[in-house]
């Protein structure tokens, strides 16, 4: 399946839910979700009866567009999850928040996830020094998330860490001079921005 490349506002539309795609912009009076809150397409008013499959399935499709994973993906990330330690959905979560493009987000180095992502593929993140660009790579408890030393006058770093208005995550502990972030700690097995019922995840992929 390929990458969905079309307006990211239906997505929220479709969860009937804000899932902060656009960064900073969601959290503005300019949101779809918060004017129209309805779902988008001619045959709206028609949905299907909610079955406990349908709310199950929407759960997770919230969780793939939060973090921007693919189906293939978000099932092995399933798999994983359920071959660790504790609860499978909790485990789900960390997985998700310990990718480093989601780090790069937490930190407050990109404005969005979709922003994120892109300053990864491009070569401007390091991981204890070393140039990382890989979205999914998993950043470990103690490792440095950095901004590359040359990429730090580009303007979508300084942009972002001037205009961010999230709260800081506990977990990293973030130089906003040294455009760096050490994880002090495994993120919650919660997402904090949007609200997501992970064991509706696992009682899906359990069927
Ligand atoms: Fe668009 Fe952000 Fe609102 Fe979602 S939360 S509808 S991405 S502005």
């Amino acid at each position: 399946m390929a990458r969905y490349t079309g307006p990211v506002c239906r997505l929220c539309r479709r969860e009937r839910t804000k899932l902060f795609l656009k960064g900073e912009r969601c959290l503005t009076d300019r949101c779809p979700v918060d004017r129209r809150g309805r779902v988008p397409g001619q045959h709206w008013a028609k949905r299907p009866r909610e079955t406990d499959y349908l709310l199950q399935l929407r759960e997770k499709q919230k969780a793939r567009r939060v973090y921007g994973v693919m189906e293939k993906q978000f099932r092995g990330y399933y798999k994983k999850a359920l071959r660790m330690k504790g609860r499978t959905g909790e485990n789900l979560i960390r997985l998700l928040e310990s990718r480093l493009d989601n780090v790069v987000y937490r930190a407050g180095f990109a404005m969005s996830r979709k922003q994120a992502r892109q300053v990864v593929s491009h070569g401007h993140i390091t991981v204890n020094g070393k140039k990382v660009n890989i979205p999914s790579y998993q950043v470990k408890v103690g490792d440095t998330i950095a901004v590359a030393t040359k990429s730090r006058e580009i303007a979508i770093f300084k942009e972002a860490l001037e205009n961010i208005r999230r709260e800081p995550v506990p977990w990293l502990k973030i130089d906003t001079k040294k455009m760096e972030a050490v994880m002090l700690d495994m993120p919650p097995g919660e997402c904090i921005d949007v609200s997501i019922r992970d064991e509706m995840i696992v009682e899906l992929y359990s069927r």
